[in-house]
């Protein structure tokens, strides 16, 4: 079929028909060069100027401070979560993790290697339908850092207000909610995320990481998991993902045109809410996993409460045209990922199949 499919992936995911359409007319002859942007050195004025480009969009939609860098890597927010601890934590030293999904205790997995991570707080007991309070946690001044997954992709919960670490520098993963709201980048010490939900395809991870941190980092390390060579070189150091980064800035530019992150997260609270609302007034046929003031507006996470029905309804949604909407296979259930990209329009169809799918069914 030739129409774009309710997309609900999780990651790679949805990716703005604008932007998808911008780069196919430009995919053979990018900007009268004569060649794609994938065939270009990554030296060339006209790459430098798309990934210059990329960074200062990205500086500017998040009002990034000369404080901070902003860097292009490679290896998923996977490769984040050793190069954070091998960079920054010392052998003995200890550094906080919030456990608040999978992500978080792959995160911690890798610090284990490097100095004494510890769990600051973990909402596991209660199948992580919730993030913690941190309201009477007090930090411990010697910690390297505090580490947070700001929205839980799996779970679908997801951070409204972060934590005051004090002088403790709080790094987040935001893989799966980067961009899709204002966020205060002062805050953190460091963020990061893969690209493939909000920003571009997969392949590009940003870092966006204060420059004092990069000052204070460990030096015996391999050059290429070091952030000050990729600092040094403006993400140059060697070749980096040059299709992705285009992408990402196209996105970017994107995100500007529908009016910025304002109105990027009004759009994508009223779209959760078109299903959240279809869960809360099923009188328990559906059930959200995550509790309401943990909820995600990213993934919505539910169940339907008979579990032969809910594989009636993954088969039924799938054939009415809806893709991803079963939930990760660590888990089951149901999940829909509306991340930036994902139309309203979408997200009123599902919302609609879930109602009707409940009438004929209840
Ligand atoms: N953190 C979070 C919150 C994620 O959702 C994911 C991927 N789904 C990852 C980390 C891992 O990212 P990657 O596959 O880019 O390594």
């Amino acid at each position: 079929s030739n129409h774009r499919a309710y997309n609900f992936n999780a990651g790679p995911s949805a990716l703005p028909l604008e932007v998808l359409e911008k780069a196919q007319k430009e995919l053979t002859n990018f900007r009268g060069t004569g060649m794609s942007i994938m065939e270009m050195s990554h030296r060339s004025a006209a790459f430098e100027e798309v990934h210059n480009g990329a960074i200062s969009r990205l500086r500017k939609l998040y009002s990034i401070s000369d404080e901070y860098e902003v860097l292009f890597l490679q290896g998923g927010a996977s490769l984040q979560f050793s190069m954070i601890p091998m960079n920054f934590l010392k052998a003995g030293q200890k550094a906080g993790y919030v456990m608040s999904g999978s992500w978080s205790e792959k995160a911690i997995k890798e610090a284990k290697l490097f100095g004494e991570p510890y769990q600051v707080a973990s909402t596991k007991e209660n199948q992580y339908r919730n993030i913690p309070s941190l309201e009477n946690i007090e930090f411990n001044s010697e910690d390297a850092y505090v580490h947070v997954t700001s929205n839980n992709t799996i779970y679908g919960t997801q951070w409204s207000k972060f934590p005051n670490t004090g002088d403790v520098p709080l790094i987040a993963d935001m893989s799966s909610d980067i961009m899709s709201k204002p966020v205060d980048v002062n805050q953190f010490g460091m963020i990061y995320a893969g690209a493939q939900k909000n920003l571009g395809p997969s392949g590009v991870t940003v870092v966006i990481v204060r420059k004092d941190l990069l000052e204070k980092a460990n030096t015996e390390i391999p050059t290429i998991l070091k952030y000050s060579t990729h600092a040094d070189n403006n993400s140059l150091y060697n070749t980096p993902p040059t299709f992705g980064i285009y992408m990402l800035g196209e996105v970017l530019n994107w995100i500007e045109e529908k009016g910025g992150l304002e109105a990027v997260a009004k759009n994508n609270e009223e779209k959760a809410n078109l299903i959240y609302d279809a869960i809360d007034d099923s009188n328990g046929f559906y059930t959200g996993h995550a509790t309401l003031e943990s909820r995600s507006l990213m993934n919505i996470t539910f169940r339907v409460a008979d579990e032969k029905l809910e594989k009636q309804f993954l088969v039924e949604a799938a054939e009415a045209g809806f893709v991803g909407l079963a939930g990760h296979r660590s888990v089951g259930g149901c999940r829909a990922s509306t991340y930036n990209a994902v139309p309203v329009e979408a997200c009123q169809a599902l919302r609609e199949f879930m109602i009707e799918f409940q009438s004929s069914n209840s």
